[in-house]
């Protein structure tokens, strides 16, 4: 079965994800676990989790069924070692909510090496901070997006990917979250059948199926190996529509959230139902 969603607003508080994700006909949603433009925020109370857990019962979500997404102020790379100690805080934090939530993963985006080191160093760093992370923590597996490789962030690359998984060292709780809109901009096509098979052939040989937890769905405003990320809604960028017909008949993606971020959120309904419509009648797997 096919899970496709969004990424809901948090407004409110965390507990009013499951209920958004609901009204838009989602089987699967993403969220922040706190306000992403701060390093900080208050604990969850207990009714919050209790509400929480309520709603996602309410709507039929399972914890495999969220990915919640992380503070864009974090980079577990920062060469600056403070500044890197600081994310490194954050992250662990939102592990912890994730845990208090009964979730089960945390999707994050590498970090960016802000043209002081190398790249390579810069994914060292990196492995340092999610191997920490990861030991502190349980329960919950950290999710790698792939990105567009805009300005100096890394993970634009599958090997890069495959660089940090190689050197994790407790391989269950870490997985990859893989962008149509990134995967496209980084220089991957994905446009018809050809292109997507190759890709996709390519995503398996160099880092593997089964370490993809979920996807993001979004078309594209920009072009091919671009390296800009700029979110385009389903149809309507250069990726076009065909790209999400492939994907909602693939049975690698069946059972994980995959997460609409495109940039109308009034059409997300409409986008969700149009996703829906993709799917082979018979395609039960
Ligand atoms: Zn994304
Ligand atoms: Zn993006």
């Amino acid at each position: 079965m096919k899970r496709a969603g969004a990424h809901v607003s948090i407004s409110g508080g965390v507990q009013n994800a499951p209920l958004n994700a609901q009204q838009i006909g989602a089987k699967a949603f993403a969220m922040f676990t706190k306000n992403q433009r701060q390093w900080r925020a208050k604990p969850y109370t207990g009714e919050q989790i209790e509400q929480f857990h309520a709603n996602m019962a309410a709507g039929g979500f399972r914890p495999q069924d969220v990915l919640p997404h992380d503070a864009y102020l974090i980079n577990l790379g920062n060469p600056d070692a403070e500044a890197r100690q600081k994310s490194f805080d954050a992250f662990v934090d939102e592990l912890q909510r994730c845990r208090q939530l009964g979730l089960v993963y945390l999707n994050f985006h590498p970090g960016s090496h802000l043209r002081k080191i190398d790249e390579n160093s810069c994914l060292d760093l990196i492995v340092e901070s999610l191997n920490r992370a990861l030991e502190q923590t349980e329960g919950v597996t950290a999710v790698i997006e792939n990105t567009a490789g805009q300005g100096s962030n890394l993970g634009y690359r599958f090997e890069h990917l495959a660089y940090l998984i190689e050197r994790v060292d407790d391989k269950s709780r870490i997985g990859v979250c893989l962008d149509t809109c990134h995967t496209f901009t980084a220089g991957y096509d994905l446009r018809d059948r050809v292109a997507y098979d190759q890709t996709m052939q390519e995503f398996d040989e160099v880092v593997g199926f089964s370490y993809l937890k979920g996807m993001h769905l979004n078309d594209s405003k920009v072009d091919l190996g671009s390296r800009v990320d700029r979110h385009e809604s389903l149809g309507k960028g250069k990726l076009g529509i065909e790209l999400f017909e492939f994907i909602m008949q693939d049975e690698r993606m069946d059972e994980m959230p995959l997460i609409l971020e495109t940039v109308d959120a009034d059409l997300w309904p409409q986008e969700i139902a149009m996703l829906y419509g993709f799917v082979e009648p018979g395609n039960h797997h």
